[in-house]
């Protein structure tokens, strides 16, 4: 069995993800976090044309020489309605949002102005400008936002509230996006009952609550997938087997917890290489070791398969760190990597590890970092206790202060 890098083993699996092809048009309302599958091209310039930033008169600066100047206010344009070309010693009362009458080239904000008498009668009112404004003040220009013809959203986008936002602001109404990638997933483990089928009084010596089914699944819903979840497969070739098969027949990606070491109730090797073909990595990271790559099914029809180490921190790390971006090109989107911080440890881990470690850590307000103290894989408390991963090269002990790479859950969960 070879031993594998981190980033060897993420090239592989990245090389062996195949996009999705079929594309869906959807609703803009309905396509929350879908991945865009062609460039959004708006026909129109956002904003239309040049308006006003703020409610209050629009007018001719250079009829405003000097604070005090009294105009006759000639007009009234409300968001939504358009005025016409300014007379010179006139202002327009103006509201955020509405078109700048032809000759004002500023607006001054209510707030600077007295009005005479109730402004919302046009005609006889007087308004005077207690501010110099500059040329410019207060208009938002035609197109500053958007140009027509500007592309808006790049193929590969995912869409998540502000690329939809987006989308409607220039007027588009529908989305051609890739369908939801489909994810079988079941969990291995004699050992497993589900929470709700048994109480806690009653649980057998030996035997665990499943929680990589809540975690994984999870996971795969957040990052817009189509689960299908086939439950607890026993420890055994033929029942592992059957589940690989009725897994394959519908999706894109088998995912598995546990049963991946080689230990002989580890079934998950033997199954997938009897229905298909499978690499068993070790890979040189901690939590998460070990962890299978392959895929059920013949040349005509395959589907891929990952299996993931059974403890949870481990399967976590794995997911978030290899089947993520995994998962993300294989969706058809343009970005799988994420981009660590740099974030100073305030604490002390003098021991190292020749693996790659991605250790369970928090931000304080100050954004310093610290240290759950059990970072053993089978701790899920660390992972809620935590707001993301340090990564930790080989090797490396770390003292208080020290620059250390970190990935917020933040950037790695979506
Ligand atoms: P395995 O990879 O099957 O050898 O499992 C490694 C460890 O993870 C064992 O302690 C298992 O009991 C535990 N484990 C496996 N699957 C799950 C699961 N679905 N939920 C919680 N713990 C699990
Ligand atoms: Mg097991």
């Amino acid at each position: 069995m070879s031993l594998l890098t981190y980033d060897e083993a993420l090239r592989q699996l990245l090389a062996g993800a195949r996009p999705l092809m079929e594309i869906e048009s959807l609703n803009t309302f309905d396509a929350l976090g879908r991945v865009l599958a062609a460039a959004q091209i708006s026909t129109i310039a956002v904003p239309p044309l040049d308006n006003s930033a703020m409610d209050g008169y629009a007018l001719r600066c250079a009829d405003v020489p000097a604070p005090g100047a009294r105009l006759a206010v000639a007009q009234r344009i409300p968001a939504g309605s358009v005025g016409h070309t300014l007379a010179p010693g006139t202002a327009a009362r103006i509201f955020t949002g509405a078109p700048i009458p032809a000759g004002a080239d500023a607006v001054v904000m209510q707030e600077m102005c007295e009005i005479d008498n109730d402004g919302s009668k046009p005609g006889g009112s007087q308004v005077t400008i207690n501010h110099v404004p500059h040329a410019g003040e207060w208009i938002r220009r035609a197109g500053e936002d958007i140009r027509a013809s500007a592309v808006v959203l790049c193929a590969g986008t995912r869409l998540f509230a502000p690329q939809l936002g987006l989308a409607a602001s220039v007027g588009i109404a529908v989305l051609p996006v890739f369908r939801r990638l489909r994810v079988a997933l079941f969990s291995t483990g004699n050992e497993l009952v589900m929470p709700g089928e048994m109480d806690a009084s009653a649980l057998p010596p030996g035997a665990i609550y499943n929680s990589n089914r809540f975690l994984l699944r999870g996971l795969l819903q957040q990052l817009g997938c189509q689960v299908s979840d086939l439950g607890i497969v026993p420890d055994n070739l033929a029942a592992t087997r059957k589940a690989l098969r009725k897994a394959a027949a519908d999706n894109d990606l088998i995912l598995t917890s546990g049963g991946v070491s080689v230990g002989e109730e580890d079934h998950v090797k033997p199954a997938v290489e009897a229905e298909g073909e499978l690499a068993l990595w070790k890979i040189a990271i901690k939590p998460g070791k070990p962890l299978a790559f392959g895929h059920v099914g013949n040349s005509d029809s395959q589907t891929a398969f990952i299996g993931l180490p059974g403890n949870p921190v481990s399967c976590l790390v794995t997911f978030l760190m290899l089947v993520r971006p995994f998962i993300l090109k294989a969706q058809g989107a343009l970005e799988q990597l994420f981009h660590p911080m740099t974030l100073r440890a305030d604490f002390e881990l003098p021991r190292t590890d020749p693996r790659r470690e991605f250790l369970r850590a928090r931000r304080d307000r100050s954004g310093k970092l610290d240290l759950f103290p059990n970072q053993s894989s089978g701790v899920l408390t660390s992972t809620v206790w935590a707001d993301g991963l340090i990564d930790n090269p080989p090797g490396n002990s770390i003292r208080r202060g020290d620059l250390v790479s970190f990935l917020p859950f933040s950037d790695l969960l979506y």
